[in-house]
């Protein structure tokens, strides 16, 4: 026999109840139902008209967008363009018209409390309220200095010139803990946006935001374990940074600001600039040498541990600089981090955190740096860079295809983005990658790009060589149009490619040309270039 409750159901007070006596269901129109709106949250579709930028809301804006087409409203703080949702919602226009242009909490939490509306509307974020007193009533002295609403006058022009708002930072703290939190005000914030070091006394947290950095540095009032953790909340742009006190007694402000502190610095395009080595706005930390395999017969596989006090997660197709002191003399070269390997089944087993940062270096016998870095002993340290770069992740966005032409170690950035394409990208039908090296012994990971092409059917590989034996019966010479429009084949006629190029300046730009030649656009192309 079934054990039926005796209680009556839905239970007196129970949330069925509340939706069911508050509120009453309008039937919805034919594809607009819940998996309808789920599908076109995932879309890809721009759904609040800001591009993916998040903004300050103040009370004035929000009450200009009171009309079913142009509809803000404000849940805790949180400020929703929910016009795209009109359609979808179950309770009907008419009621989420109630709350329009205006503060929607209470209405919200009398007839939807349980709705994870979080998530529903996360594609609908316009942005948060913007705060009407800047600084809480606790707040010292010194932490009225060092924090609050970014003064605007510090904001570049550029930055603010495209639309986006000033990040702004806080923070708080409990018995044993001091949180940082960053307001980045944009979507596209990853683990890798942010990069925090702790040195001595001095906190460093550098965020990565479009092409600017906003950096908060402070020499701190109070000691701090050396570990701490970072959290990004990626749907509103928020980074919680926690540190562990050492005493457990409550700070009356977070410490001295260092120089830049609470300020957002264009990322330079740097050029070739680097060869004059202009380093001083480069900021190191000293990572230990784990690990030297060979690769080749004069590429190997470096394996550097970062500091515990460093949260460092170099963002595809970026490089870094490493830094030795040789002989009094500091000399300082650009390197891109790869993975361990293409395939996760390569290294087993896995290292146990992700600490880790991996480079695939070839050592040139008559070269300046990387004969000191061969030199170097397992344990023995290396000075490694913030990331520089400019490649941008939204570029692979419901990407079709994927053409790779790499030369020698120009290989290197193509490591994360075969990594990161073949994972992350659904739309992806193919992924090409035509490697030019001079001999057969000179291709860097060969098997495993074997195995890759085996192992995922989108991806192909082809291995053209420049002064190949006379065994060699693959593709042979340099790069040229007859090579590259044979292998440039779209998989549809309108398809969206990405081709990107890298190896020594005279290859890149030979690449870039012959594309052109080809009547490939150039926002098709990426060149990676220092
Ligand atoms: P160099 O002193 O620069 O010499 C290199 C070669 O040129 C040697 O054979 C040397 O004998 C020869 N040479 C030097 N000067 C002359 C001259 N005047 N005339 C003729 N020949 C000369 N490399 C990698 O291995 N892995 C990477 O991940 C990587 N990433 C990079 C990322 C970027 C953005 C850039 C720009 C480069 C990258 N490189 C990478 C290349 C790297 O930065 C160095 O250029 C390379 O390691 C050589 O450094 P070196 O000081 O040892 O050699
Ligand atoms: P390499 O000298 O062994 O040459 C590899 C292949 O590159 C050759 O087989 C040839 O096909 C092609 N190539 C070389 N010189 C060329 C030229 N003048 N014109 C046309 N094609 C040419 O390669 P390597 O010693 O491994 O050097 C790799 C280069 O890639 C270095 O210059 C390095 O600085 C550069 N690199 C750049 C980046 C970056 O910009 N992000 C990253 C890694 C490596």
């Amino acid at each position: 026999m079934l054990n039926v409750p005796s209680q009556a159901f839905p239970a007196p007070r129970s949330q069925q109840r509340v939706a069911s006596g508050g509120r009453s269901k309008v039937p919805l129109k034919q594809g607009r139902s819940l998996m309808d709106w789920i599908r076109l949250t995932k879309s890809g579709k721009d759904l609040t008209g800001l591009k993916g930028r998040l903004i300050e809301v103040t009370e004035e804006e929000l009450k200009k967008h009171n009309k079913k087409d142009d509809c803000w409203i404000c849940i805790r703080g949180f400020v929703y363009n929910v016009s795209p949702y009109m359609e979808y919602h179950p309770g009907g226009e008419d009621e989420l018209m109630r709350a329009a242009g205006s503060d929607g909490t209470d209405l919200f939490d009398q007839v939807h409390r349980w709705v994870n509306y979080e998530s529903m509307l996360k594609e609908c974020l316009v942005g948060r309220m913007a705060l009407k007193s800047p600084a809480p009533k606790d707040y010292c002295e010194e932490k009225k200095v060092l924090n609050g609403v970014f003064p605007q006058s510090q904001v570049t022009d550029t930055f603010a010139k495209e639309g986006h708002s000033s990040p702004s930072y806080d923070w708080f703290q409990t018995d044993s803990l001091v949180t940082i939190v960053i307001y980045t005000k944009q979507k596209d914030i990853g683990l890798d946006s942010i990069i925090v070091d702790h040195q001595g006394g001095s906190f460093r947290a550098e965020t990565i935001i479009q092409d600017h950095s906003f950096l908060i540095y402070i020499e701190l009032s109070h000691e701090i374990h050396e570990d701490f953790s970072v959290r990004v909340v990626e749907n509103v742009g928020k980074i919680e940074i926690v540190l562990k006190k050492k005493e457990n007694t409550s700070w009356k402000c977070l410490g001295h600001p260092r120089e830049n502190h609470n300020s957002l610095i264009p990322k330079k395009d740097r050029g070739f600039l680097w060869l004059q080595i202009l380093h001083s706005d480069l900021y190191y930390r000293k990572c230990q040498l784990i690990s030297k395999e060979d690769v080749t017969h004069d590429t190997k596989l470096f394996c550097w541990l970062l500091p515990p006090s460093t949260h460092l997660q170099v963002p595809i197709g970026r490089h870094v600089y490493l830094k030795l002191t040789v002989t009094g003399t500091e000399i300082v070269k650009p390197y891109t981090p790869v993975s361990d390997s293409l395939i996760s089944e390569f290294k087993e087993p896995p290292l146990p955190n992700n600490n880790y940062i991996y480079f695939l270096i070839k050592i040139y016998p008559a070269g300046l740096f990387t004969p000191e870095l061969d030199h170097l002993q397992i344990g023995n340290f290396v000075s490694v860079s913030n990331p520089e770069g400019n490649l941008k992740i939204s570029r692979f966005q419901e990407l079709e295809d994927l053409f790779l032409l790499a030369a020698g170690t120009g290989f290197t950035p193509m490591v994360k983005i075969l990594n990161y394409a073949l994972t992350n990208i659904p739309s992806l039908r193919k992924v090409k990658l035509m490697f030019f090296n001079k001999t057969e012994d000179d291709i860097i990971w060969r098997s495993q790009l074997e195995k890759l092409a085996f192992k995922d059917k989108r991806f192909e590989v082809e291995f053209v060589l420049s002064a190949p034996t006379s065994e060699w019966n693959g593709k042979q010479g340099h790069i040229s149009q007859a090579l590259l429009s044979e292998f440039l084949k779209r998989s549809l006629d309108k398809s969206k490619a990405l081709i990107c190029v890298c190896g020594s300046t005279p290859f890149t730009e030979q690449g870039i040309r012959l594309l052109d030649d080809l009547n490939f656009p150039k926002d098709e192309i990426h060149s990676f270039t220092a």
